[in-house]
């Protein structure tokens, strides 16, 4: 029996260490890990150790992008059985509190976050986690679609955040793994059409492959819409690409802004009363990105571009810097 980890010693620096065998809680189950998607937030972490308030302060296991097998389950797990495969939620809410009971777990102040300081993730062969975080997925899905779909979930709460509506005109900015889901949920849920901007030919090209219009974000055209999801974070964005929306427009901020503060053409948006909503993760989304994937209605495999062994969790954790055609690198644990 081994259960390997892959483990941020310190800044840009991976250990593979052997870790205990878990034991689950009543209400916990051991997942062994198949597939574990490498996400920027991972990257930061690895390269400055911070984002925002969240600051790495020793060892951390980071990857919260999961999918894999249960191999056993605590004495009260009544929603997954050994052997189910599933994907893997990987906030844990109190489920206790104001928000929790307003159905709103993903804002809980006690929110238990895979790979988010203080908290280990996904690097690692086994983990325990509360069963009621797992869904089984279909046969058919593999482990990277799995694992993509956290990834989705974004998108897909973004969307919901948006309000969109059938038949909505969608623009996409920002055409990393993020953007594109996003572009492909606003699809799925019955956009009438989505753009997808980047400065990327390599990304705008992948946009296309997956049937999206694009165009290059330094070379604005003149179509306007009605939902904007703004997914690049990058400066200035959201206030250019909110001069685009139709009047009573709805804007969602998907990136998050490295910036601790932005301007907005405010005067603009109140007279064409735009709104623009704020989104942080997503809310219960499991069941619908399962759905949207095994169905087909969404395919989330173009994005996987590189795959990866534990022990090599650090040229994952680094691939968008190495190499610029990339979008989506998966590591898989027990590999
Ligand atoms: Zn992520
Ligand atoms: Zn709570």
């Amino acid at each position: 029996m081994s259960n390997r980890a892959a483990v941020m010693t310190e800044l840009n620096k991976i250990v593979i260490e052997e870790r205990p065998e878990p034991d689950p809680r009543p209400m916990e189950a051991v997942v062994r890990i198949e597939a574990v998607g490498v996400c920027g937030s991972d990257t930061a972490y690895y390269k400055v150790g911070r984002i925002g308030d969240y600051v790495v302060e020793g060892p951390i296991i980071l990857g919260h992008e999961v999918s894999g097998q249960v191999v056993q389950v605590g004495s009260d797990v009544t929603n997954v059985a050994v052997g189910d495969r599933v994907a893997v939620e990987p906030g844990t809410p109190c489920r206790n509190c104001r928000e929790c009971m307003a159905g709103r777990y993903h804002l809980c102040p006690d929110l238990v976050f895979l790979a988010t300081p203080p908290y280990d993730g996904a690097l690692i062969e086994k983990m325990t986690i509360d069963a009621r975080n797992l869904y089984p997925i279909p046969d058919e899905m593999t482990y990277e679609e799995g694992a993509l779909l956290e990834p989705l979930s974004v998108g897909i709460w973004g969307c919901k955040r948006a309000g969109l509506e059938a038949g909505d005109d969608v623009l996409v900015t920002g055409a990393g793994p993020v953007g594109l889901l996003a572009a492909a949920s606003a699809r799925a849920l019955g956009a009438g059409s989505v753009t997808v901007t980047d400065l990327s030919d390599f990304r705008l090209d992948l946009a296309r492959g997956m049937g999206f219009e694009t165009e290059r974000s330094d070379a604005p055209e003149k179509k306007t819409f009605d939902v904007l999801l703004e997914c690049s974070g990058a400066p200035g964005v959201l206030g250019q690409a909110m001069g685009r929306l139709r009047p009573a427009g709805r804007a969602a901020m998907i990136g998050m802004s490295k910036e601790k503060a932005i301007g907005l053409p405010l005067a603009q948006l109140n007279v064409n009363e735009l709104t623009i909503s704020l989104v942080n993760r997503y809310n219960h989304t499991w069941p619908l990105a399962i759905e949207l994937v095994g169905s087909g209605r969404i395919d989330v495999a173009p994005l996987v571009t590189h795959h990866f062994p534990l022990a090599e969790s650090a040229d994952a954790l680094t691939l968008g810097g190495r190499v610029t055609d990339s979008v989506k690198a998966v590591v898989h644990p027990q590999l």
